[in-house]
């Protein structure tokens, strides 16, 4: 089917959200049968089609929250691929559910069916609320899907491995040192990419403290831990640690729960972690240094996107890259140093100059 048949979102009616951000494309998607409802947004395509992006099934309370979190999330994409220096685009899926009560295999089908009809324009693998299962299982009705369990996988071992390097080059700008050792981290949500991050940490030597509203990821996480400190999800942030790192769910902060910070470092792997900009320009002022989100988790794509590489995917090559970021992180807090601008803001710069521009092309 063509994508002029499809469920497209008008422009004058998504000029209505402010994380509406000249969008190439927001369709709806639905299939009352099987219960599927969502939406996936293509943001920007100049880096190259096609556009990449996991897929994330969550309950949201309406549909408008759930198209909201579509169009911010691909639109990070876009930024995450350019500061990568990934060729593609960004997108994103977003299916309205429980993943635990409402993923049926007949819902998973159906969804694989609604990216066929894009015709190799998006790509998508899992996000929050998807496992590789799920991948694998939708990879049987669509070819558009990337972290086939036996190519690339999971990324969100990658994706932890990424956010350990962004932290060595703020802990080498910040403390002047290339360790951990003594070293205290806070982190907020230990499910799939926080729980691997605190075991890299404690194995590198810092003292780790964790958060998270279910029981079962504190339990796995202290079984691979021999010493962790578990602490309450509303204070974890307020903790007086050196690092702080956001790895739940996106919108961490607010101005209100910036100015309860006391880490001198903020490096995590959750999406989307400043509810405004301008949180990160207070964080700036208060000199906390605040590595942007999409530097930090970066690795989870660059993983997935090696399959679409021409020669095919190869771990050595996606562990080189990833190894990178570590470097991208230190020049972009050297820019923001000279520069009196805050993190976020030369990120942006440097993703935007590549996908407006023609740096990296
Ligand atoms: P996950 O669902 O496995 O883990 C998230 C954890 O956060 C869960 O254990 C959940 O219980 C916990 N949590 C949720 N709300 C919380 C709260 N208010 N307080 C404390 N804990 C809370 O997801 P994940 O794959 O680990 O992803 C975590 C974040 O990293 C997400 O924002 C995701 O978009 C981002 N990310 C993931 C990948 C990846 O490859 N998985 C890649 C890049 C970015």
């Amino acid at each position: 089917m063509s994508v002029l048949f499809m469920n497209l979102i008008d422009s004058n009616y998504l000029k209505k959200f402010k994380e509406f951000d000249n969008h190439k494309l927001v369709i709806k998607i639905e299939d009352a049968s099987v219960n599927l409802k969502g939406f996936i947004a293509i943001h920007n395509d100049d880096l190259g089609l096609p556009a990449v992006g996991g897929t994330r099934m969550f309950a949201y309370q309406s549909e408008t929250q759930a198209l909201k979190d579509v169009l911010r999330l691909s639109q990070a994409m876009t930024y995450k691929c350019a500061i990568a220096k990934v060729h593609f685009g960004g997108g994103k899926g977003v299916i309205i559910g429980n993943p635990k009560t409402d993923k049926t295999p007949n819902l998973l089908k159906a969804y694989a069916k609604k990216i066929n009809e894009l015709e190799g324009k998006f790509y998508t693998g899992e996000d929050v609320g998807l496992t590789e299962n799920d991948v694998s299982f939708m990879l049987k009705y669509s070819k558009f899907f990337i972290g086939n369990p036996s190519l690339a996988g999971d990324p969100s071992p990658y994706a932890a491995l990424s956010v350990f390097y962004a932290m060595q080059g703020a802990v080498s700008f910040v403390f002047n040192k290339d360790s951990f050792s003594g070293l205290k981290v806070a982190i907020k949500g230990v499910g799939k990419v926080g729980r691997t991050l605190a075991k890299l940490l404690f194995d590198a030597g810092a003292q780790i403290y964790i958060a998270d509203i279910d029981e079962t990821a504190l339990i796995q996480t202290k079984k691979i831990i021999k010493k962790v400190e578990i602490v309450n999800p509303r204070k974890i942030h307020s903790l007086e640690v050196d690092i702080y790192s956001p790895c739940a769910l996106g919108n961490e902060f607010s101005l209100k729960k910036a100015r309860e910070i006391k880490a001198k470092i903020i490096c995590g792997g959750a999406n989307n972690q400043l509810a405004e900009q301008k949180v990160g320009d207070w964080f700036f002022r208060q000199k906390i240094v605040y590595v942007p989100d999409y530097v930090a988790n970066a690795g989870g794509l660059i993983n997935v996107v090696a399959e679409l590489e021409k020669d095919g995917y190869n771990k050595k090559r996606v562990l080189n890259k990833i190894f990178q970021i570590k470097k991208t992180v230190i020049n972009i807090l050297n820019l923001s140093k000279q520069n009196n601008k805050s993190t976020n803001k030369i990120a942006d710069e440097i993703a935007e100059s590549y996908f407006k521009g023609t740096k990296m092309k």
